[in-house]
């Protein structure tokens, strides 16, 4: 097997910079409560948050789909919940990928009815050609075409999240 380099280390921290720069522009003066979503956004939510120009209140949230293999079922569930009151917050979450969409169709539902200022969400990849329910993404990284991706914090069965480049695997090679 191999893992293909698919956008290298440089790209993804000069991206990072360019969002951090947007995102510290959009929000001056304001407080968010910035919320990763677990466990794929870890190293992205982490990198983000040290190039934002502002004192954020960092928070995280895990949730899971129930699919096989490395598809996404709608079945999804909240692992875990923040813990801050966003009522009148902003909020922006942080989130490794959008595929379908049925992760932040999910969330959004439920953070909707704690009445936040506004939500945002900020995305390291999107996969628009995969998409089953429309998520408006406020900022994204990269949009990819329907391949499967791992590293940078994406996994293969918990594994490949520690690389710093965002790879795809190829378990034909040898
Ligand atoms: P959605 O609910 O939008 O279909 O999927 C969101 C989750 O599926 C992501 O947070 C991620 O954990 C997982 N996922 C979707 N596409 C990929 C991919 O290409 N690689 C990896 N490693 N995970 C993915």
């Amino acid at each position: 097997m191999s893992i293909d380099v698919f956008i290298s280390e440089d790209q993804i921290q000069k991206r990072i910079k360019e969002l951090g720069e947007e995102i510290s522009r959009d929000y001056k003066g304001e407080e968010v409560i910035v919320v990763g979503v677990l466990n794929g956004s870890f190293m992205f939510c982490a990198d983000l948050v040290r190039v934002l120009k502002f004192p954020v209140i960092t928070e995280f949230m895990a949730a899971a789909s129930y699919g096989e293999g490395t598809t996404t079922s709608g079945d999804v569930k909240i692992l875990l919940d923040i813990k801050t009151d966003i009522e009148g917050k902003h909020v922006l979450f942080i989130e490794d990928i959008v595929d379908t969409g049925h992760t932040f169709k999910k969330i959004l539902a439920m953070i909707e009815k704690r009445n936040p200022k506004s939500v945002r969400i900020a995305s390291l990849l999107s996969k628009p050609a995969r998409r089953e329910h429309h998520i408006d993404i406020d900022y994204l990284a990269f949009e990819i075409e329907d391949k499967f991706v791992i590293g940078y914090g994406l996994d293969l069965g918990g594994k490949y999240r520690e690389l710093p480049y965002i790879g795809v695997y190829n378990p034909e090679a040898n």
